[in-house]
């Protein structure tokens, strides 16, 4: 059995057309573009990479973009004032600060976020975002975990009644996902570290998600005939070399759809992050109507 490979392209491509039509829409209506704010503080040279992908995927759909480089000795206050500023501004309906915070301020980062005006959080980390999605209402979602599931509605693979098993627990994609997968009323299982006989557990799984950060982690004796396999790992192995947590060439042989790694989830969560920017704009007007 060959499995269907979920290639992050197409999907990435789908949901930035959708968006830029409603970056048009928006524009006609209220004369303004939705505009995102992305603050980085310190040169980390991945974080700059990340932060300049964001800045292009704006500018490819017309979505208002800031990039705001604060210095590494940034103090905890400055940023706080910067994100204050951003907060009051009428033309940024989007705010993020790029993580990892340089070692300085990191044991601020909760409060950092959390100064973020919830409806400009399109991180989707701030308590209220995380509470509203918990208890199934309206909210500004991570993106990632957003992504996994906007690829399964958009490959058609159900998602009702289907026994979902994620493996990791991290605030920004495993708690996320469940909630998002309970919302789409499969029947999710959360495992982590300490979870006992996990191959058990993943055997069972129709829809099995990886976010654990162990390079092929999952192997085909883990996985059940037939399922769809979601990677969100990103492992660099070599300078050059990243692979997924699960190991895919075993495992595609057993499976009904995959996503590689790299071309697969990750890609899906810049556009995600659009979508979210264009979202948040929505919410924010609405509300003023
Ligand atoms: P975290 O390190 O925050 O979480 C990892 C999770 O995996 C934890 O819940 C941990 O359990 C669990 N885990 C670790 N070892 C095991 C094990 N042996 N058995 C079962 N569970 C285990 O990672 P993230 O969620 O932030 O990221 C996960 C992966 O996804 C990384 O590779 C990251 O690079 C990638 N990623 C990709 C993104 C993308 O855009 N595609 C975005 C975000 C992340 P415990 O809680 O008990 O410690």
């Amino acid at each position: 059995m060959s499995a269907k490979i979920l290639q992050g392209k197409e999907f990435a491509t789908i949901i930035k057309e959708n968006a830029r039509k409603k970056v048009l829409e928006l524009k006609e209506k209220y004369g303004t573009a939705p505009g995102l704010a992305v603050i980085i503080v310190g040169n980390n040279p991945a974080s700059e990479v990340y932060v300049r992908n964001k800045h292009k995927s704006c500018e490819e759909l017309g979505i208002y973009s800031e990039v705001v480089s604060m210095p590494e000795n940034t103090s905890k206050d400055e940023l706080l004032n910067k994100i204050d500023e951003l907060n009051d501004a009428k033309n940024i309906h989007g705010i993020l600060v790029q993580l990892p915070l340089p070692e300085s301020i990191s044991k601020h980062e909760s409060e950092i976020l959390n100064r973020i005006n919830p409806k400009k959080d399109v991180d989707g980390f701030h308590p209220t975002n995380v509470g509203k999605l918990s208890i199934g209402e309206d909210a500004l979602v991570p993106c990632t975990p957003a992504g996994c599931v906007k690829m399964l509605e958009l490959s058609n693979i159900d998602i009702e009644g289907k026994n979902a098993v994620i493996i990791g627990r991290s605030n920004i994609v495993g708690k996320p996902m469940f909630n998002l997968l309970l919302k789409k009323n499969a029947t999710v299982t959360v495992c982590h570290s300490k979870t006992k006989n996990l191959a058990d557990i993943t055997k069972q799984a129709d829809i099995l998600v990886a976010a654990i950060g162990k390079p092929k982690f999952v192997t085909a004796d883990m996985v059940k005939e037939g399922a769809v396999i979601i990677d969100v790992g990103i492992n660099r192995i070599a300078p050059k070399k990243l692979v997924g947590d699960v190991d895919f060439d075993e495992v595609k042989e057993k499976v009904g759809a995959i996503t590689p790694v790299p071309g697969g989830v990750g890609l899906l969560t810049v556009a995600m992050l659009m979508e979210n920017v264009v979202k948040a704009m929505e919410m924010q007007m609405k509300s003023e109507d």
